[in-house]
């Protein structure tokens, strides 16, 4: 039963249409890893999709900050307007949907669901050294997280850490004995400087990981942030995949 595996949406409606049909056929049930929405400009279309499609959910900083439960002035000024639009688009069923989505760790079938680290939800996992403390809070040998926006991940072996670059292995074997840490990366807002939306396919009768890209129409959802009158920068990142 192979597992469709999203995170950072971000209220990007042309991405998530992206990765759907890209994938279509390819899963049978979603997870989410959280960030629904804040910079994107379809907040409603994404809560409302997630609501109806996804097999477990857990929250982000972004949804947190868009219904009130993390205070607005920890975030940059782009990151701050677009959360208080969001707060304001939201209709009352999908505020009160992303104010009760769980914090992970989330564990699902064997595997575990995490917005930043299992440690705290909140935290960046970036460069091997973020991972190496880490090894007392796996509790299962695989682990999703998202967060960074930068699809990949960690393998932790009893001699060390290794990045994985999906680049170099675009199907992931998983290997037994090891600990993995799988970043599918970002639909909505990827910042590996490469602007196709990111998501993977986890199967794991043959405990594969696939790291995936859609072409979606950056233009549009770029034009709509400017018509909702969200910050330029919001825009124009998206072009660029940062
Ligand atoms: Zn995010």
């Amino acid at each position: 039963m192979p597992y469709l595996i999203l995170s950072d949406v971000h209220a990007n409606q042309e991405a998530l249409e992206a990765v759907l049909k890209d994938a279509s056929g390819l899963y049978d049930r979603v997870l989410c890893l959280g960030d629904l929405v804040g910079y994107g400009a379809d907040p409603n279309y994404v809560a409302e999709w997630m609501r109806q499609n996804v097999a477990a959910v857990i929250r982000g900083n972004h949804d947190k900050v868009c219904v009130g439960l993390d205070p607005l002035e920890v975030y940059n000024p782009a990151a701050r307007a677009s959360a208080e639009w969001t707060r304001a688009a939201l209709s009352p069923e999908n505020f009160a949907y992303l104010e009760g989505l769980p914090r992970g760790p989330l564990r699902f079938d064997n595997f575990d669901l995490v917005h930043g680290s299992p440690a705290d939800e909140d935290e960046y996992l970036i460069h091997a050294g973020d991972v190496e403390s880490l090894r007392d809070w796996l509790d299962a040998p695989l682990t999703f997280f998202g967060h960074t926006h930068v699809q990949g991940g960690f393998l932790l072996t009893r001699g060390g850490i290794r990045r994985i670059f999906p680049g170099m292995e675009p199907i992931l074997q998983l290997e037994p004995d090891h600990y993995y840490l799988i970043n599918p990366g970002s639909v909505g807002q990827p910042r590996d400087m490469n602007p196709r939306a990111a998501y993977a396919i986890y199967t794991p009768e043959v405990r594969t990981v696939e790291f995936r890209r859609a072409r979606y129409n950056v233009a549009r959802a770029a034009d709509k942030i400017l018509e909702a009158g969200l910050p330029p920068s919001l825009a124009a990142r998206l072009h660029e995949g940062t």
